[in-house]
């Protein structure tokens, strides 16, 4: 824990629970972080509460619809400068923000886990997620921007280059569950294209948000080229999508829909990160203990509240009795509570909300037949948001749990009988985010991932794998999403591809002189020389 950001309140909330200290963030701190919002003077204040007490741990100000203008405005001026600076230098702000954020990474990791309740590991994952997509972009954005020539119209005769231009100004509004990765990785790409962006952090996680904004500017990233805005999503976040050039969003697919059609009725361009009822399968070659472990992080990390988390547990009939004990073992093992130190496996959910949802959905499975191998209690005892890490047997497709997102820490374990019937079962969902196979055959398994619709299927992990590869897309199809992270896509989404050809010599129609007939016979037969050469 880091002395100088967090310190433990002497004034003891009501809401504390007897094993945590109340915590506030250090005095000074949330003031000099409200610097960088866009606010109007008298702004009204949200307090900021953790969910390891339910105590309030500083108060930030809140930005208007006016005020949102005038980030756009602020933004608006600050692009085109910033998008002159040569690529090398607006490259060198994200790896110079790699080196910020892994230095300062211990008052990061108290914000996050303050935030958002998680365990000091899986803030950590938070870290390395920044700090490889700084890396990533940071080397290859250049790559991935410069001019790309294409075989014209008539080789040699047409050179034609793709060249690209940043969209102009990104909105962006991000979720709660992932405080820094969240907040921050999707403005990288956006930033390093040459765009400026205004950022609207979920009320829960903008402290966060705020003091990585502060790392971006020592950075060296212009102030005005980022904008920061606080408030509620209905109003503040709808009003950073309304305005933007192009629209970066991340949350339930509920919201998603309606984000899309407004950005649709404008005819701008969107990328929408979007929830997801993910599946690990386990399948009878498989190595049982790794596959328990793996699954044990994969289905509780950050309480479940992981778009690309997993809560359906497929299992080949044949080492489903031995895996499930295994499993459950792990489970029950799971160290969980309020912490700010590296001494435990889960942390709590964020809100009543959310434990609402996951007490819903364990009590509706377990009045409809379904069996509690593990876990299935809230713990109070602990905080006022912690839940147990649950394993469900015997659900059915009566129960809430087998098709809507929990986000939350429970899974159900579901027995198949073949492969074919594993990957019936994972693409038996609207969405379609994220899955895993666990299997010693790699080949086998590759050619049943292949199968699975999900934008990202890992091979004997849960979903690090495939999320951390930051050259390969990452992305939800069906109701998870539209368009990807990472990679060539998660950078060429913040820009406009423009075609700009050159024609040499002659043109398409005939020259003077030659009749028509001629010359289309001879542009057939350079068309079918075309065909038998390499050239497309
Ligand atoms: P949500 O859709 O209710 O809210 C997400 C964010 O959008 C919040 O910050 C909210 O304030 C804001 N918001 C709400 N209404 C808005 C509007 N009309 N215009 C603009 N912004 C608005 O989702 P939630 O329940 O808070 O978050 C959990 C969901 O997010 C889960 O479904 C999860 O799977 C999904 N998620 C997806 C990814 C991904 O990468 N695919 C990552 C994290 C979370």
């Amino acid at each position: 824990m880091s002395e100088q950001l967090v310190t433990k309140s002497t004034d003891l909330s009501a809401s504390s629970t007897p094993s945590t200290p109340p915590y506030v963030v250090a005095p000074g701190l949330a003031d000099r972080l409200a610097r960088r919002v866009v606010t109007s003077p008298g702004a009204t204040r949200h307090p900021s509460v953790t969910p390891l007490t339910g105590g309030v741990i500083a108060e930030l100000p809140v930005s208007t619809v006016d005020d949102v203008e005038m980030a756009y405005l602020g933004a608006r001026s600050a692009q085109p400068a910033w998008a002159a600076t040569p690529i090398e230098q607006r490259a060198a702000v994200l790896l110079r923000l790699h080196d910020l954020v892994l230095d300062h990474q211990n008052e990061l990791l108290d914000l996050i886990q303050l935030e958002s309740g998680k365990a000091r590991w899986q803030a950590f994952e938070e870290v390395m997620d920044v700090a490889g997509v700084c890396r990533h972009y940071g080397r290859r954005a250049k790559d991935y921007l410069a001019p790309r020539r294409h075989v014209g119209a008539i080789p040699v005769l047409s050179q034609s280059r793709e060249v690209r231009h940043p969209k102009g100004v990104v909105g962006i509004v991000a979720p709660w569950n992932y405080p820094l990765s969240m907040s921050i990785t999707d403005a990288l790409p956006a930033l390093v294209a040459g765009n400026a962006v205004v950022l609207r952090p979920d009320e829960k996680s903008s402290l966060t948000a705020l003091r990585t904004v502060e790392l971006l500017d020592e950075a060296g990233l212009p102030e005005d080229v980022l904008q920061v805005v606080l408030g509620d999503g209905r109003h503040i976040g709808a009003a950073v999508l309304d305005k933007a050039d192009y629209v970066m969003f991340t949350g339930s697919t509920a919201t998603g829909r309606g984000i899309a059609e407004r950005a649709g009725s404008r005819l701008t361009g969107a990328s929408l990160e979007l929830g997801g009822k993910n599946s690990m399968y386990v399948a009878a070659d498989a190595n049982l203990k790794a596959a328990a472990d793996s699954a044990v992080r994969s289905c509780f990390s950050s309480a479940g509240q992981l778009c690309i988390s997993i809560e359906r547990l497929v299992v080949h009939e044949s080492v489903a009795d031995e895996f499930v004990r295994l499993f459950v073992d792990r489970v029950k093992a799971v160290r969980v509570g309020p912490s700010l130190k590296w001494d435990t496996d889960m942390g709590s959910l964020i809100s009543l909300q959310q434990l609402k949802t996951v007490t819903d959905h364990v009590e509706d499975a377990v009045a409809k037949g379904a069996v509690v191998l593990a876990g299935g209690r809230a713990r109070p005892d602990l905080g006022p948001f912690f839940y147990e890490p649950t394993v469900l047997d015997g659900v059915t497709k009566e129960m809430t749990c087998r098709d809507c997102e929990t986000f939350g820490p429970v899974v159900s374990v579901y027995r198949v009988g073949s492969d074919a019937e594993a990957v019936e079962l994972a693409n038996d969902t609207s969405y379609g985010l994220n899955a895993a196979i666990w299997s010693r055959d790699v080949k086998r398994a590759r050619k049943l991932a292949a199968q699975i619709r999900c934008g990202t299927v890992n091979i004997n992990d849960g979903y690090t794998a495939a999320w951390a590869s930051y050259g390969s897309p990452m992305g939800g199809m069906g109701q998870s999403g539209l368009g990807r992270r990472h990679g060539a896509e998660g950078i060429h989404k913040y820009t406009e591809s423009q075609n700009i050809t050159a024609q040499h010599l002659m043109g398409f129609a005939p020259p003077k002189g030659v009749p028509a007939g001629l010359w289309a016979r001879s542009m057939t037969m350079n068309l079918r020389a075309l065909k038998k050469g390499r050239v497309s």
